[in-house]
């Protein structure tokens, strides 16, 4: 099969070299892609398709004879490029836009819980700031507010104070920092305990986890108004005074930077699977993983998650990679300058994924890796202890 996956981040990236090993996949595209991608020859990329043009889109898996479409990020999902591919006739492992509205709106993730008994923080849904600000008042701090869609992280302000709460009131409902985004904001519970998350791919009938300890779960078509095709990824809050997990959030596509470690522990066909999941034929289909961990270190631009320059050169990646068979750089945020050099050009720009018998052994080879990278501009959390650093494993 020929894939097109969307998307242009360190996500896609581990798509693509998980899609490369796969014995079903003849070819793969990337639109938009990255440096990394393009120069790994992980897949050939597509910079100029437009990917919020779903008829570009169309048109493109019609010349190329694309059999599946992997979409990475929640946007285009969001706004329906899932409907459309499916419409035309083309597979597409990705839900709908009435299915990505679990993700797409935390007010509809809620009224999904109400409905279905699924536990989640206690909340209240406002337009009116008045109004939020009197339930606030209520409640107490610890409060924590959101903006109802898509933020691009920023949309949850965790208020240990009142103040700190009504400021985020105001800026989501009478500021609109958010745009439309933040018209509805969501007051919130404080939960108090140890966040999990639990994904699966999930084809409108079965779901089997991305993690090869857990049970079969089955997912019902919720009252989306049609059935879910991709990955269903549940946040948790394990709360500390019930020890009982509670719902924080949907997400409705693979996290990122957790797909990079999943990526490179996956053994079975991932072109494969994904199809079946399209076609909603996962049922008895089980993952094959490699024994031991992975690990990713996260390397971002001086500065962020505040302002940061772009366009620093990064250095030596190929020698990174050289450190061990299992080490694997996925870029996230890199471009070629005129003289053929990475440079960086976002917040979050390298994944530094490596295996190994164990987590120390995975921890090591990746910070052996980061070593030799050679930019200047660039930081990575150094703490000892996966949990404290800006890294995922598992
Ligand atoms: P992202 O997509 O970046 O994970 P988001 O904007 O979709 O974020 P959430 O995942 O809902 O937002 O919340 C972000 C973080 O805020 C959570 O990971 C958690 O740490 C904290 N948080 C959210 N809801 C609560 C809550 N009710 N109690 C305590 N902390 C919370």
């Amino acid at each position: 099969v020929v894939v097109l996956v969307i998307g242009g981040g360190g996500r896609e990236h581990a798509l693509c070299y998980a899609l490369q090993r796969s014995p079903a996949c003849d070819a793969i595209f990337c639109a938009p892609g990255n440096a990394g991608i393009s120069t790994s020859g992980n897949a050939t990329c597509i910079p100029d398709l437009d990917i919020s043009d779903s008829s570009a889109v169309i048109s493109f898996c019609r010349e190329w004879s694309v059999g599946l479409v992997v979409v990475g990020p929640e946007a285009p999902l969001v706004s329906g490029l899932a409907n459309d591919l499916v419409m035309a006739g083309i597979p597409t492992f990705g839900p709908s836009a009435e299915a990505a509205a679990l993700e797409g709106s935390k007010n509809f993730m809620k009224t999904i819980c109400d409905k279905y008994g699924i536990p989640t923080a206690k909340y209240q849904t406002f337009s009116d700031a008045s109004a939020a600000k009197q339930y606030i008042k209520e409640q107490g701090a610890p409060i924590v507010i959101k903006a109802d869609g898509l933020a691009a992280g920023k949309g949850v302000t965790v208020a240990m104070t009142l103040e700190e709460a009504y400021e985020a009131v105001d800026s989501m409902l009478v500021e609109g920092v958010f745009g439309s985004a933040g018209c509805q904001v969501i007051v919130e519970e404080f939960l108090e305990g140890e966040e999990a998350s639990f994904f699966a791919l999930v084809d409108g009938e079965n779901a089997i986890p991305l993690e090869s300890a857990q049970d079969h779960k089955r997912v019902g078509d919720g009252d989306t108004g049609c059935k879910f095709v991709g990955v269903l990824y549940a946040g948790l809050m394990i709360e500390k005074k019930s020890g009982l997990p509670k719902l924080i959030e949907y997400n409705v596509r693979f996290g990122d930077p957790e797909s990079q470690v999943l990526m490179v522990r996956l053994e079975s066909d991932l072109a494969k699977v994904l199809l079946a999941a399209c076609r909603g034929e996962l049922k008895g289909v089980s993952l094959k993983w490699s024994p031991g961990s992975a690990m990713v270190v996260v390397m971002a631009s001086k500065g962020y998650p505040g302002s940061y320059e772009k366009g620093t050169v990064i250095r030596d990646l190929e020698e990174a990679e050289h450190v061990a068979p299992s080490v694997k750089i996925f870029h996230a945020g890199t471009a070629l300058d005129s003289d053929g050099n990475f440079i960086a050009t976002g917040g979050r720009v390298l994944g530094i994924t490596a295996n190994g018998k164990d987590l120390e052994e995975a921890r090591d080879k990746a910070y052996q890796a980061v070593e030799e990278i050679n930019w200047p501009g660039g930081f990575y959390r150094k703490d000892i202890g996966w949990r404290a650093l800006s890294s995922k494993a598992i």
